[in-house]
């Protein structure tokens, strides 16, 4: 065989080992720009496409992972591991699809001019990751020497029934405690009523429910705590006597010393690079996790979703680097207007998507407009220059989790792209007419349209 021969063969070999390899495979030059893939990865990239084309890696991707294009161009070596593993979820918008799909990427840097994507879909293992940390963190809460813990009695409605001197050492709050809800050890605005509630069926359905978090002591001041609630077994009422209902029993320890490992971990897997705030991930995982508790502890929720205004002019004119102060300017609004409970996050480029538990609709425009007139009130110096800008924003509500985050986010689209289409630097709120209407979103293809 001569040189060629061997080279062809060598080709032939390479584009077989695409075809059949059981993940997603995209050769693509520095830019992004896809000279190669895969049909595997054309199936798992092909509705994020915004015109039925992929030609663009990075473009393809832009909605839903923005950081890759920054963490290619910031990368200083001529080969190696761009990132490993990313998660990336796809489910805004829907199309009635009840399971958001999330895709791993890996990226390599072949040589100074060609990438290499590895694209799997994580959507089954990711799931079954989410029950062993739940299970991990269990294990922990057992195992490692338990030397203080506050042993709180609750009675069915998540009232403190008895104070002991336990409750004291931990958290400061004397006899007055009881009576009171456990929030009480929790930041103000970190708990809502019905997640309150909500912990108490998680622990009467599985046997046990833990979190760990930002807790606060009577004076005030916060620690870093973990809370696990069980409930206590039933006890037979006294002859003649009404039963009394469930009872629980909460177990709170202040973990500060272990918290800054688990933290750190927890802000690169789900904190956005650019602003601090939850990523598109930690949005999603939250969004389905609220939605689904509202099925049994029912209530409203709402989403506000936000587009900076004419921002391709902004970055026309103060360069990526104004935009990105820009970016940060807003996260740091948002991070103000909303309370602790609610989800903050970036869910694209230069758009945001905050969930608000047990809110409706008219609280949730209250909020939204609070924020609008804010942003336009303000400016931003960057590099001796003072950027004026403005958002618009779409908010809908849903009662009980119905129809989920797909439908709860593409109602708030369908508003803001009203709000754009009114004028921009606007809230609009979700209303049935809008049902049929178009969504901002840029990632929605045609048929989740016809599906609204
Ligand atoms: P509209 O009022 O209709 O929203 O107009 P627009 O110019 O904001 O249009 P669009 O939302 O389509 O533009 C988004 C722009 O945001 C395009 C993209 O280059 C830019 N962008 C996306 N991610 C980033 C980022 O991380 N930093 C910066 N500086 N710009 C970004
Ligand atoms: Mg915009
Ligand atoms: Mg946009």
């Amino acid at each position: 065989m001569n040189d060629i021969e061997q080279l062809r063969a060598e080709h032939e070999a390479l584009i077989q080992f695409l075809y059949l390899a059981p993940v997603g495979l995209v050769q693509a030059d520095i830019d992004g720009g896809i000279v190669m893939m895969n049909p595997i990865s054309a199936q798992l990239l092909m509705p994020l496409s915004r015109d039925g084309g992929l030609d663009n890696l990075f473009t393809a991707l832009e909605g839903v992972a923005p950081e890759l294009r920054h963490l290619c161009a910031g990368y200083g070596r001529t080969s190696g591991k761009i990132c490993d593993g990313l998660h990336v979820h796809l489910n805004a918008g829907g199309g009635g699809k009840k399971v958001p799909q999330i895709l791993a990427i890996t990226l390599l840097k072949l040589d100074a001019r060609r990438l290499m994507a590895v694209i799997d879909d994580v959507t089954l293992q990711v799931r079954r990751d989410r029950q062993l940390r739940q299970n991990d963190a269990w294990f922990n809460a057992i195992l490692t020497g338990i030397t203080d813990y506050a042993l709180v009695g609750l009675d069915a409605r998540g009232a403190i029934t008895e104070w002991n001197p336990s409750i004291g050492r931990v958290t400061g709050f004397a006899e007055d405690a009881v009576g009171q809800p456990y929030s009480i050890f929790y930041p103000p605005d970190a708990m809502t009523p019905e997640h309150l509630l909500d912990r108490l069926r998680d622990a009467e359905r599985d046997g046990w429910s833990l979190d760990e978090g930002r807790r606060t002591r009577a004076d005030g001041s916060g620690f870093w705590g973990s809370a696990l609630i069980a409930p206590l077994p039933e006890r037979e009422p006294p002859c003649g006597a009404e039963p009394e209902g469930a009872a629980f029993c909460l177990i709170l320890r202040d973990i500060t010393d272990k918290r800054d490992a688990s933290e750190r971990r927890r802000r690169e897997a789900f904190g956005d690079y650019l602003t601090g705030l939850a990523n598109r991930r930690a949005f999603f995982e939250a969004a389905e996790q609220e939605l689904t508790r509202s099925k049994t502890v029912p209530r409203p929720t709402a989403v506000i979703t936000l587009d900076a205004d004419h921002f391709k002019a902004i970055n026309d004119r103060y360069g990526h680097p104004g935009g990105d102060a820009v970016l940060q300017h807003l996260a740091a609004i948002l991070a103000e207007t909303f309370r602790e409970v609610d989800v903050v996050a970036r869910i694209g480029g230069e758009e945001f998507a905050v969930l608000l538990p047990s809110t409706d609709l008219p609280r949730a425009a209250v909020v939204a407009e609070r924020l609008r007139s804010a942003v336009a009130s303000q400016v931003v110096h960057f590099d001796g220059e003072r950027i004026r800008y403005t958002v618009s924003a779409g908010v809908a509500s849903i009662d009980n989790g119905d129809g989920g985050i797909d439908l709860l986010l593409k109602r708030a689209d369908q508003a803001l792209y009203a709000a754009k289409r009114a004028g921009r630097n606007r809230v609009e709120r979700w209303r049935p007419e809008l049902a049929g209407a178009p969504v901002h979103q840029p990632e929605v293809h045609e048929g989740d349209r016809d599906a609204a």
